[in-house]
């Protein structure tokens, strides 16, 4: 490996050893961007590499709240502001009971590269709460919302910095937390969060948006080898917003979603997840009981409790659309005895370094998250335009942007590729592609 990268990545290993996640997205980006580094010897006096590693800024905040016995509660709050270089920072707020710094910093870190494959100008940053949503009244979900925007809207802006949402966080958790901004600082500043409702300035297809894309970027996958998702079959994971949107669109363009899955199990429905049984998802999600066994039971079909699909249904194409790190070296073996042939990377990160290499090795096509998950961000990147243009698009002219945006992510991750003459490995094209439009916007910006 090139001497400068090596020893930056040395360094993140030696100081972040406590936040493996992170450790292992910067590991990611720089086994794909050597060509380019090798390209550039002028990145190392500027020291481009250990700028890119270290978020322009982080802070934590205390985060206390009453719940509806009286009890007050104290959680953990974090923004990181991670590169600011090609736009106002962008990224989702994640609330749930295992975020850490290293979640935050993973994430954010994906963001930039993600937010550049995009087309849009949107820099990176990530933010959320170790709150655990499970469970909670909607009047204890305000009061956590309230008191966490106390803080950080000292930190944000329509051109400074855009939360919207992530895991647990959806519309109700966005609406509150734009009421609290606005009771704040007085001000209707609508682009300041995307995500909102439709009543107060949120956009069309937004809630659709990530899985509607990702369904696009397979599609252009598909077609890249002369294929389509026509008649063909596939795994989910998960059963929230993004497994929902991509549920829909897979099984308007002619294919069969076989399996959903939850914490506490998995469902493999024969006859494919259509319909109102697309519908019923919503419904599940919004329980808030977080238990997708009820869709077996209500529908009748196989729920397989505490596992996963991966390696253990036969399906052409694999879709997790719901963790980090939830396909593993074992997972990843079992796929290919299987004969998997198609890996779309749906939630951020969901392969460990070890299964994606594995499954590269074997003939899997990997198309990663920080391109196939694009499209919801780029979405939120149209909402902020609508709301600085005050005006609202048709669901028909936001689609359309939004294949055109995926279509997009596309071409630009086979130019990378072809500039460095490699072959159809849209990991490597994605993170050369997303890494260059950033270095050049820092290094002509100078110094910061
Ligand atoms: N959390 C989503 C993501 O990871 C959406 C972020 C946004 O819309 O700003 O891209």
């Amino acid at each position: 490996m090139n001497a400068y990268l090596a020893s930056v990545l040395e360094n993140v290993r030696t100081k972040h050893g406590n936040e493996p996640e992170f450790v292992q997205t910067v590991e990611e980006v720089f086994s794909s961007i050597e060509p380019v580094i090798e390209k550039h010897p002028e990145y190392e006096k500027v020291d481009l590499l250990g700028r890119m590693v270290e978020p322009e800024r982080m802070f934590t905040f205390r985060v206390v709240w009453c719940d509806d016995n009286g009890q007050w509660h104290t959680n953990r709050g974090w923004r990181c502001q991670f590169n600011g270089a090609i736009g106002p920072y962008k990224g989702g707020l994640r609330f749930q009971k295992n975020v850490y710094e290293g979640i935050i910093k993973f994430l954010g870190f994906e963001q930039i590269f993600k937010n550049s494959l995009t087309g849009l100008p949107i820099g990176g940053g990530k933010g959320g709460s170790d709150f655990d949503p499970a469970g909670k009244s909607d009047d204890e979900v305000m009061r956590f919302c309230y008191s966490f925007m106390n803080e950080l809207y000292r930190h944000i802006g329509s051109s400074i910095d855009v939360p919207a949402g992530d895991m647990g966080v959806g519309g109700r958790e966005i609406g509150y937390l734009f009421g609290a901004y606005k009771k704040l600082t007085g001000v209707y500043e609508n682009g300041v969060l995307t995500g909102k409702g439709l009543s107060y300035g949120g956009s069309l297809i937004r809630p659709e948006a990530t899985g509607f894309g990702a369904t696009y970027f397979l599609r252009e996958v598909l077609a890249h080898g002369g294929e389509s998702i026509e008649g063909k079959t596939f795994c989910l994971s998960g059963f929230g917003n993004v497994a929902w949107g991509a549920a829909l669109k897979i099984t308007e363009l002619g294919g069969k979603v076989l399996t959903l899955s939850g914490p506490d199990g998995y469902i493999y429905d024969r006859d494919g997840v259509s319909g109102e049984k697309i519908d019923y998802m919503l419904e599940m999600r919004a329980s808030g009981r977080n238990k997708v066994k009820d869709y077996a039971d209500k529908f009748g079909c196989d729920f397989v409790p505490d596992k996963k699909p991966w390696g253990n249904v036969k399906a052409d194409i694999y879709m997790p659309c719901a963790m980090q790190n939830e396909i593993r070296i074992e997972d990843a073996k079992a796929m290919v005895s299987l004969g998997v042939k198609y890996l779309n990377e749906v939630s951020n990160m969901p392969t460990t370094n070890e299964a994606l290499e594995y499954l590269q090795q074997n003939g899997v096509l990997v198309a990663p998250s920080k391109a196939v998950n694009a499209g919801g961000v780029a979405v939120s990147g149209l909402e902020m335009s609508q709301n600085s243009e005050r005006l609202a698009w048709s669901k028909e002219e936001v689609d359309s942007k939004l294949q055109g945006i995926m279509r997009g992510i596309h071409n630009q991750i086979i130019e990378a590729l072809d500039t460095y003459g490699m072959g159809y490995n849209l990991v490597a094209g994605a993170n050369l592609a997303g890494f260059k439009k950033v270095a050049d916007a820092m290094i002509a910006q100078g110094i910061n």
